[in-house]
């Protein structure tokens, strides 16, 4: 019999959602291996999820018990569990008796598992009267969520990564899953490698290494996305490459639509975008040949002024061709985390409510609120995250509660999150690791169980949703972040908290979901674990998961139809370059590295692919400000500068530059901090962050 014991789990970085098995030992030592079982990755891992067991079995940097201070001047001090509850309890209790239940809120994150979304949705939304949760899916994937719920009525991904394997041409728009997704690209690529006429449209402002098997590479300017889907709908349009039949029976607002392209002409749209009208009937000419076409995008589309319109520009692609619900066809945004799809499923935005209800939907609301036997729910959508932020600078929103994120380094506008959270009066941080540079501020810092250390569920980017096994105990005193909320919300005095185990709020979430589309309530934690992971919805105890959504084109809006969304583009809402700052900067992930390093940075073979950060920057633009490769340079922005080593290339057009989004203030100084430099601006509906343009100005160091 084997010495090892195995566990089946989930990798913990990105939305692809590999599945891993982790062995132990009798020791207790950790190791993984990709579970060759799991219809994700069969098998195979990514450099990250090969290397989680070091993330694991190093505990030099974790949290082990609970800090607190007693006010602002004062050092944090080791506390009992209890008495950091009963502080944190009294702490919010006098905020919301003097300054109402909105002067709380709770920030928090795509990889927390989908039980701890739904109890911190659960307190805030149900029990403290407060809409504040947000989450750093914000940041992430709230441009596809509107864009999805506005064109087929709700945030509902149609696809599978199976459907890979029956596609023939792909458009991967603002995405490098080459490096972000490694493993759904090498899906796509051993599928062009075994069909060689399947045709690939890559669409990206940098030649990225996603570009290597592209057939067609659309080297579009930063911010320009809706004019070249535009651009490609009305070449489709024109030359009737479009299904009518679909369109006819199963779409609404075509005419309107189809109107609305003729403001632009393709020489015109070819113009804007940096490209050539060849290119644009090129790529419409792939699409309309294609049996089988999907779109794959991420942070380029949705981290955007104008994210929800990319959004929809993109998806009218799909309706045009009739390219949805049906097998190898269909719109797929690659989700960034783990779980950020678990999350919504769960209601954890502040526009959101639990099981994929609306806030703004009075009898939801009701639903809810007496489904949970707290208080009314407000109609008023709470703050989102850099909203959050804006309030705890400017004194309206008193007390944030942290939950595995380090917004210090992920949010926008750096500089003013640091002042955010210095003028906070009480800032709760629960977290697995003092490498989170957001710790320093915390009043009250509470150690958090991390990856194998506690048990849950988390939804993949294709509604996948799969049970991590509990593996080894947490180390020192540290806590299941669900257990923590739990023991706070009864501090607080609130009902419906008493769990026993984590199964139970799974169980309390999926009733809850019953009779809606995103029904899960035949899926207990016996299937999960005994038959493996399933894709949502699951109605009964026998269904096997829903592997497409709407194969017999019934939509969920209104009508039952899809809706073709008119994209406008009309003047530029990105930050205007001048004449100080001509540069549009633009952020993004590199292969080895995830989020803001908490746990990447800590792992030395992950180290030797990209060590430290870099700026790219076209040769001209290099040239005329007399920069060589490996010099360092001071990138300037409205808002901060940052110092940081050049990296010179033609992969990227002039007048752009590309800075990593991973590093924080490593070095004691602001070595590459990307956010010192991005700029606040959002998106009006999605409220998502416009990382991928900001205007900063590079000189020599
Ligand atoms: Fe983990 Fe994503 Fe890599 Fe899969 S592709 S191993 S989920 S980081």
């Amino acid at each position: 019999m084997s010495k090892y014991k195995s566990y089946k789990t989930t990798c913990s970085y990105c939305g692809v959602g590999c599945g891993i098995i982790a062995k132990k030992d009798p020791k207790g030592v950790i190791t993984v291996e990709g579970d060759k079982d799991h219809p994700v990755n069969r098998g195979m891992l990514c450099t990250k999820g090969m290397n989680l067991h070091h993330v694991v079995q190093d505990k030099s940097d974790r949290i082990l018990y609970p800090e607190m201070r007693w006010s602002k001047g004062h050092e944090r001090q080791k506390v009992s569990w209890d008495q950091a509850m009963n502080r944190a309890a009294a702490v919010f209790r006098t905020m919301i008796d003097k300054y109402g239940p909105d002067s709380v809120g709770f920030y928090v994150s795509g990889q927390c598992l989908t039980e701890e979304y739904y109890l911190v949705n659960k307190l805030a939304k149900g029990f403290i009267g407060t809409n504040n949760v947000d989450t750093n899916s914000r940041l992430c994937m709230s441009s596809a969520v509107v864009g999805y719920k506005q064109a087929l009525g709700e945030d509902s991904v149609p696809i599978s990564y199976q459907d890979i394997e029956l596609a023939d041409c792909f458009m991967i728009a603002g995405a490098n899953p080459a490096w972000c997704h490694p493993i759904l690209f090498r899906r796509i690529e051993a599928h062009k490698e075994k069909n060689p006429d399947t045709k690939i449209i890559v669409v990206d402002p940098r030649r990225t290494q996603s570009c290597d098997i592209a057939d067609l590479h659309l080297q579009i300017l930063p911010g320009t996305d809706v004019v070249l889907y535009n651009a490609i709908a009305k070449r489709l349009i024109d030359k009737r490459k479009i299904d009518k039949s679909f369109i006819a029976n199963h779409t609404d607002n075509f005419e309107a639509l189809k109107a609305s392209l003729q403001d632009t002409s393709l020489s015109e749209a070819a113009k804007i975008c940096g490209i050539s009208v060849v290119d644009i009937k090129k790529a419409a000419s792939l699409i309309s040949n294609a049996k089988g076409f999907i779109t794959l995008w991420a942070m380029g589309l949705n981290q955007s002024s104008i994210g929800v319109n990319k959004n929809n520009a993109l998806l009218n692609l799909s309706l045009l061709t009739g390219h949805i619900g049906k097998p190898g066809s269909g719109p797929f945004s690659l989700t960034g985390q783990p779980n950020a799809m678990g999350g919504r499923e769960v209601g954890g935005m502040a526009n959101l409510l639990a099981a994929h209800k609306d806030l703004a939907n009075e009898t939801h609301r009701t639903e809810v609120a007496n489904f949970w036997g707290g208080k009314e729910i407000s109609p008023k959508p709470g703050l989102t995250a850099t909203e959050m932020f804006d309030a705890l600078e400017s004194g309206k929103l008193k007390a944030v509660w942290i939950i595995c994120t380090n917004p210090l380094v992920s949010l926008p506008n750096a500089n003013k999150v640091e002042k955010a959270l210095k003028n906070a009066k009480f800032v709760i941080v629960q977290d697995i690791s003092y490498r989170s540079e957001t710790t320093e501020y915390a009043d009250l810092l509470l150690p958090a169980a991390g990856w194998v250390e506690k048990e849950g569920t988390m939804t993949n980017s294709e509604r996948r949703i799969t049970h991590l096994n509990k593996v080894i105990d947490p180390p020192g005193e540290a806590q299941a972040d669900a257990e923590i909320l739990w023991n706070f919300a009864r501090k607080m005095g609130y009902h419906g908290f008493d769990y026993n185990s984590v199964e139970e709020v799974y169980k309390e979430h999926c009733a809850l979901t019953k009779g809606t589309n995103i029904d899960v309530s035949g899926l207990s934690y016996s299937r999960l674990k005994g038959e493996g992971s399933f894709q949502w919805p699951v109605p009964t105890n026998n269904h096997p998961g829903t592997s497409r959504l709407f194969l017999d084109k019934k939509f969920y809006t209104d009508t039952g139809n899809a809706k073709f969304v008119i994209p406008r583009f009309t003047k530029p809402t990105s930050e205007l370059l001048t004449e100080k700052h001509p540069l549009i900067l633009t952020t993004g992930r590199v292969r080895d590295q995830w989020h803001t390093r908490t746990k990447t940075g800590k792992v030395n073979r992950l180290l030797t692919h990209i060590p430290d950060p870099y700026l790219e920057m076209n040769q001209v633009d290099a040239f005329l400000r007399e920069l060589k490769d490996g010099d360092v340079a001071v990138v300037e922005s409205k808002r901060g500068k940052v110092q940081v080593k050049i990296k010179v290339s033609d992969s990227i057009n002039r007048g752009v530059v590309f800075l990593p989004m991973h590093w924080g203030k490593v070095l004691g100084n602001d070595f590459g901090r990307a956010n010192n430099l991005t700029t606040s601006i959002v998106d009006p509906i999605s409220k998502e962050p416009d990382f991928k343009f900001s205007a900063v100005q590079v000189s020599k160091y």
